[in-house]
């Protein structure tokens, strides 16, 4: 970095909150996903007057500006690809105040989402979005990113519950958009336009979100398939029923036998499909629904039933679920995340198609995901040393994200675009959608410094490079 840009950070940033030394640059350079891009110089502000000095200097200095949170993203949001300058959101934390009144929560952008869950029960109320990373991961690196989770089926996804932003725009300029008020029509939806734009279009300093009343219980179980495509019938049998579940999770077997060696608890290594339904609501509607649902699974040919009786029931059943990321963990050291998402009637015909894949390309390809509303996480597991293997994992991606579009489905359901995905932007939007966005881009950031090298394919990139 030059001398003059430093001088000039300087005299916004204290020398003990800005990183100029290797070692300490070197755990920015990574996030979830597959990269590894060293920035030149990280700093962590404290407010958004700081945060706006440092994108304006950034504008004159023509310094590539990355946002990050706590750097979860599977899709190389937060990466440093063309140098420049990390922003750790992580010390604009102060703000969680729960307004019950209002029903909803004024937070600061490195706030932990798991502690919005738990100071919004403790309100009485209910923050739905619940990405398995709640406990690490930021609310700000949610809404850039326009999380979700099991509860996605139902509650919907992250930008259902932001109805007000303060942004630092990418010349540096602090913005507020919508307010407190649940309905809000003035003017063009920026608070949208933000939430999901994976940091491309301005830095978050505050948001506002809706909280809704807490559900007053939940019921949930466990059912098993010998034939994935009768999972498949049992989902649409259940969403066709009338009742709309909190969540309902699938894993395939290749997920069952990595779980299984990962931590034995008895799962049905013959089965093709675990289905993992939750109910909530009032107890006693909970109760003929639960019942409802299992007898559909029945009725679709499940070939196990088990509904939880107890708290510590309903756990273990979950437990099966939350060991599938460390299970897979184990199976390599690296890990190609996926999120392709389609219709949800489509996807036995999606399953196939990655069964498919597998096989035509021999890899370690394990399933679970959403299954309520789609999104499908298929993961490759492998070794990034291993070049020839990393070959066939390219071309695997590529007809992972073909198989979706063709299905009417999407490249991102939960995890964005980032760097991995962008070369397919054209595949799912056309040319004309994908000129439309960088139109926006290039209006709100006339400098492009704001986390460049995300969303958008370089210049005649069509298809992901993961080893050259
Ligand atoms: C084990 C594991 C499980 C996961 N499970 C889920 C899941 O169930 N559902 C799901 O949706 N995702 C999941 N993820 C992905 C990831 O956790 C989410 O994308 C999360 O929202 C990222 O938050 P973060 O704080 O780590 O943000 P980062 O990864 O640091 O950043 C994410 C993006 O947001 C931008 N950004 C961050 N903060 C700001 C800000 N204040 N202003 C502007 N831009 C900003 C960054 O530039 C980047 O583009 C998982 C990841 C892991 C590792």
């Amino acid at each position: 970095m030059e001398k003059e840009a430093l001088d000039d950070l300087s005299q916004v940033i204290p020398s003990d909150r800005m990183y100029l030394d290797l070692t300490e640059r070197y755990c920015y350079s990574y996030d979830a996903s597959f990269g590894e891009y060293l920035p030149e110089i990280v700093i962590q502000p404290k407010n958004a007057e700081e945060i706006s000095e440092v994108v304006k200097l950034a504008n004159t200095h023509k310094i590539p500006v990355y946002p990050r949170g706590s750097g979860t993203s599977l899709s190389g949001g937060p990466l440093p690809v063309k140098g420049g300058m990390v922003l750790d959101m992580t010390l604009l934390r102060d703000k969680l105040i729960i307004d019950r009144e209002n029903m909803l929560a004024i937070v600061s952008p490195g706030v932990i989402t798991a502690n919005i869950h738990i100071k919004a029960e403790e309100a009485g109320l209910f923050y739905p979005p619940d990405p398995s990373s709640s406990n690490v991961a930021t609310i700000g690196g949610n809404l850039l990113e326009n999380s979700s989770g099991p509860k996605g089926l139902k509650y919907g996804t992250t930008k259902e519950y932001v109805i007000g932003l303060e942004v630092v725009t990418p010349t540096g300029e602090i913005i507020r958009t919508g307010g407190k008020t649940v309905k809000n029509v003035t003017g063009y939806d920026l608070t949208r336009l933000i939430v999901g734009s994976e940091g491309t279009l301005g830095i978050v300093t505050e948001a506002i979100i809706r909280l809704i009343p807490k559900p007053q219980s939940k019921h949930t179980f466990v059912a098993h398939f010998n034939h994935l495509i009768d999972s498949g019938h049992a989902i649409t049998s259940i969403l066709s029923s009338g009742i709309l579940p909190s969540a309902m999770e699938l894993m395939d077997n290749a997920c069952i036998r990595a779980v299984e060696s990962y931590r034995p608890s008895g799962l049905p290594l013959q089965a093709e499909a675990i289905l993992i339904i939750e109910i909530d609501g009032h107890p006693l509607a909970i109760e003929e629904e639960i019942n409802k649902c299992a007898d559909l699974c029945r009725a679709e040919g499940a070939s196990y039933v088990k509904i939880a009786e107890t708290e510590e029931e309903r756990q273990t059943i979950w437990s099966a679920r939350k060991s599938v990321s460390p299970a897979i963990t184990q199976m390599g050291p690296t890990k190609i995340s996926e999120d392709a998402t389609v219709p949800r009637s489509q996807i036995p015909a999606m399953m196939e198609r990655l069964n498919q894949i597998r096989e035509k390309y021999g890899l370690n390809l394990v399933v679970f995901g959403h299954a309520g509303d789609g999104n499908l996480h298929p993961n490759i597991i492998t070794d990034k040393r291993n070049i020839t293997e990393m070959k066939k994992v390219e071309l695997a991606v590529s007809e992972i994200f073909e198989a979706a579009i063709e299905l009417g489905g999407t490249l991102s359901g939960e995890h964005g675009i980032g760097t991995l995905k962008s070369p397919y932007m054209e595949m799912e939007l056309g040319i004309t959608g994908v000129n439309m966005m960088k139109k926006i881009k290039k209006a709100w950031d006339p400098n492009n410094i704001m986390n460049p090298g995300k969303v958008f394919p370089d210049k005649g990139q069509t298809r992901i490079v993961l080893v050259t």
